[in-house]
């Protein structure tokens, strides 16, 4: 990797700082990389190089100027596709919105451009964030840059796979249940999804909207923290939104005295891969040697979890997704005899199977007669997962599990939807509940591909998170 991409966040703030180099140099280093790796790792579906060159011209400028820059000033970076940007394409990974342009930025979009980051384009990611591998994108194909012949994971898999290639310093992704850590961990970079509400949504396109969260990918724990500062906050536009608490637990200098959770049933559960599991034991040896205190905790069985978010995700992307008709939203069909077949046509042709599969099903767990057998009970079981998990982070100050229960699929590998939805065996605890969660590489398994652990810690905790993730990356 050349010398200059390979840098942290944190490293080029500095020497952006010190004039080392410019914000054009570095743009230009990392449009360089890219023409170097993305006919191999495929991350983008749209690359605008003149958009990220002015930017980054206009960021040397304020800087020559003198003016007051944030720490993000001049940076590359990239969005997965679910996020509206004015004038340029926004397709979620869809046939279905192949030629949409929204007409307004998302938030997120709003706050990075006013903190002068530089916008390379948009990133690949499974259709409507619906999977595990980005695999279910209807509009390319990415691979894990570390290892071609595998799957970035998913769904924000163009996100993680453009940061491990080194193509932008960060990218933004959505994390539902996992979608922003299960690929980070595939891929060996950092992948935290905040707290619930903690960054606002709006021109976030919606998948199931009580557990839809903004995710950062970054290279280390470091570069999250200014990329969280300047989006953390409320928004009027998005009603969920808030602010960062008072008395919101900060970073710590020290791992002495701290309460690390391990869970009993996901250190037993064999389809956890052994490499990974060694991991584990590596991870909470080292919190013991720095004075961390290992409690072992219980959690409501991993299938319940994953049945719970498998019927309410389905259930609230089947009633996001109804906006998709062909006339309001969305292409539209050239079989429109009547109304019914414009609809139904539209649809047919727009959605992918997986996006199918799941408006199906989501549609079924909420029709009459069956809501009060199935989603009413996956909502019983969250409210049990969410009371569990709000206790634990109340008796541990952080919970330590793998990110995944596997490193990186191997490519078309024929995986059942089941199997890959076992990807987010780990990860939906802190979705149902609404906790943060951050996935921090922690070196690879005996082929080579990357081993992601994770953090979870109490609602806006984000700095107490980010902290103990540096010394986590660190200890390998
Ligand atoms: N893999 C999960 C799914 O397919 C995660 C999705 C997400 O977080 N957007 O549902």
């Amino acid at each position: 990797m050349s010398r200059m991409t390979s840098r942290s966040l944190v490293q080029h703030v500095r020497a952006l700082h010190q004039k080392e180099y410019s914000a054009e140099e570095l743009t230009r280093a990392y449009l360089d990389r890219i023409a170097l790796r993305e006919a191999e790792v495929g991350a983008f579906l749209t690359l605008d190089p003149e958009g990220a060159l002015a930017a980054a011209r206009a960021s040397d400028a304020r800087r020559t100027a003198g003016e007051p820059l944030s720490a993000l000033d001049g940076i590359p970076f990239a969005l997965k596709d679910n996020f509206c940007t004015k004038g340029m394409l926004t397709t979620c990974g869809s046939r279905m919105l192949a030629n949409f342009v929204p007409p307004y930025n998302a938030t997120v979009v709003e706050r990075l451009h006013a903190a002068g980051a530089v916008l390379f384009g948009k990133l690949n990611m499974d259709e409507f964030a619906m999977g595990s591998t980005t695999e279910t994108s209807a509009l390319g194909v990415t691979r894990n840059p570390i290892a071609p012949d595998r799957v970035p994971g998913g769904s924000s898999g163009g996100s993680a796979a453009a940061v491990a290639a080194g193509e932008v310093s960060f990218a933004l992704g959505s994390d539902t249940g996992g979608s922003v850590r299960q690929p980070a961990a595939f891929c060996g970079v950092v992948g935290l999804k905040p707290t619930y509400g903690v960054i606002s949504r709006y021109g976030m396109i919606a998948m199931a909207s009580s557990l839809d969260c903004v995710g950062l990918v970054t290279r280390s724990a470091a570069d999250a923290c200014p990329i969280f500062s300047v989006l953390a906050g409320r928004d009027p536009r998005d009603a969920t939104s808030c602010d960062l608490p008072q008395g919101a637990r900060g970073a710590v200098d020290s791992l002495r005295g701290l309460r690390i959770g391990v869970v009993r049933e996901l250190m037993e559960d064999d389809s956890i891969a052994p490499a990974i599991h060694a991991r584990l034991q590596e991870a909470v040896q080292f919190f013991a040697e720095q004075g961390a205190r290992i409690v072992e905790v219980s959690l409501p069985s991993p299938d319940v979890a994953l049945a719970a978010y498998c019927v309410i995700s389905a259930a609230e992307a089947s009633s996001n997704l109804a906006r998709y008709d062909g006339i309001c939203f969305g292409k539209r069909t050239a079989k429109d005899e009547d109304l019914f077949s414009l609809y139904a046509n539209s649809r047919a042709e727009g959605f992918g199977s997986e996006v199918k599969r799941r408006i199906l099903f989501g549609s079924y767990m909420l029709s009459e007669g069956k809501r009060t057998l199935y989603y009413d009970r996956a909502c019983n079981a969250r409210a049990a997962i969410r009371t569990a998990m709000t206790q634990l982070v109340g008796q541990c100050d952080l919970i330590l599990t793998p990110t995944t229960p596997t490193t990186a699929f191997a490519r078309g590998g024929g995986l059942t939807p089941a199997q890959r939805r076992r990807a987010d065996l780990c990860a939906v605890y802190s979705s149902l509940a609404g906790l943060p969660a951050v996935s921090v590489p922690v070196g690879c398994d005996e082929n080579g591909l990357p081993i992601g652990l994770q953090l979870t810690a109490e609602p806006f905790a984000e700095a107490l998170l980010l902290s103990v993730a540096k010394r986590l990356e660190a200890c390998v």
